[in-house]
């Protein structure tokens, strides 16, 4: 295959299999192998007028050894099922999950970026409601349908600090609402902001509490952190998604032996941080060097040199190192895979 893996983008690129499963009767039938880019879909679905939908994203890496590790998949599905939950489908077997997973790496193992590219293969999981309902009430057919497809590395031009935005006139999440699940509907509440953001210069959007405006939220797709000292501090929030990466970052932080704070943290601590970033599966972590508040026009910059701090620096190459398996998985979250 001719793939230049360096210059791919975080984007979809067409692999050859993906699989399927449909949930029918109040159960989970057979695991369906499809070379279908496309689902048919009944045109009065659930999720496609009522939002029944969760999705899922993690990546595996090829080692230096050859093998394939995954990263974590085991949060991932602990977090779908939450998800399925808080929008009322059903959950997923661990064992369906697992299965479904590893056979789409497999069955797209030419498609896994040999080591040192800096490219992975990112999974995405999709849960929808597949079943016609007119009324509002949950769909009685479900489709769990997992494809992959090889993402590049997040800096083509090396670890570089970005710029983020605080809005107040748009709330990604409502106190009591759908925050803490990974659905859609999440990310179509925070578009126009994020859009917004991308025009005016910002590479993502930094979201505040919905009621009180007061404390940092998290980034449209990514959670945020802040280094002061020896202190990783991260909020703590009902509307923030709990991220993988964010809870791998927290033990990293501990494992180097730094203090872990995770609470509300206000804007006007953004002042004091040396060091800022966001978090996710797709670039691990995003430096931030400066947060401008679209309201105030107050400028928090965090690296006047425009350079990563060392922290970041230390953690980003720490996780990676050990999903690559360069660093020795201390703490388990590394699964090989046979292919
Ligand atoms: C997926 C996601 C994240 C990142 O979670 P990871 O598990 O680290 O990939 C953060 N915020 C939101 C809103 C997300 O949907």
């Amino acid at each position: 295959m001719n793939i230049e893996w360096g210059k791919l983008p975080f984007g979809y690129y067409k692999t050859e299999y993906n699989v399927r499963c449909y949930y029918r009767n109040g159960a989970w039938g057979e695991i369906e192998i499809s070379s279908s880019e496309y689902i048919p879909i009944h045109m009065a679905a659930t999720c496609l007028h009522y939002g029944q939908e969760a999705f899922e994203g993690m990546k595996a890496f090829m080692g230096k050894d050859g093998k394939v590790r995954l990263f974590r998949w085991d949060e991932n599905w602990k977090r779908i099922c939450n998800s399925a939950k808080g929008v009322m489908m059903p959950t997923v077997p661990k064992e369906l999950f697992e299965s479904m997973v590893k056979k789409a790496i497999k069955m797209n193992s030419k498609f896994v970026p040999p080591y040192g590219s800096g490219a992975s293969l990112y999974i995405r999981p999709l849960l929808i409601g597949s079943g016609a309902r007119v009324g509002v009430h949950p769909a009685d057919e479900y489709l769990l349908v997992i494809f992959v497809t090889p993402v590049g590395p997040y800096f083509k031009e090396g670890f570089k600090p970005v710029k983020v935005q605080i809005v107040r006139d748009y709330d990604r999440a409502a106190p009591l609402g759908t925050g803490h699940i990974k659905v859609g509907g999440n990310y179509a509440a925070g578009l126009i902001a994020t859009e917004r953001a991308h025009d005016e210069g910002y590479s993502t959007v930094l979201f505040l509490d919905a009621k009180e405006k007061k404390y940092i939220d998290e980034a449209g797709p990514a959670n945020f952190f802040g280094i002061r000292g020896n202190s990783y501090i991260t909020p703590d929030s009902h509307s923030v998604l709990p991220s993988i990466t964010n809870m791998s970052l927290r033990q990293i932080a501990a494992d180097l032996g730094m203090n872990v704070e995770r609470r509300h943290v206000p804007v006007e601590e953004l002042s004091t941080f040396e060091e800022a970033g966001a978090c996710g599966t797709a670039a691990v972590i995003s430096p931030i060097s400066e947060i401008v508040d679209r309201d105030t026009n107050t400028h928090y910059v965090f690296r006047k040199d425009g350079k990563v701090g060392p922290v970041c620096t230390k953690m980003y190459e720490r996780l990676l190192a050990i999903q690559t398996g360069d660093y020795p998985d201390n703490h388990g979250w590394v699964d090989l895979v046979e292919i």
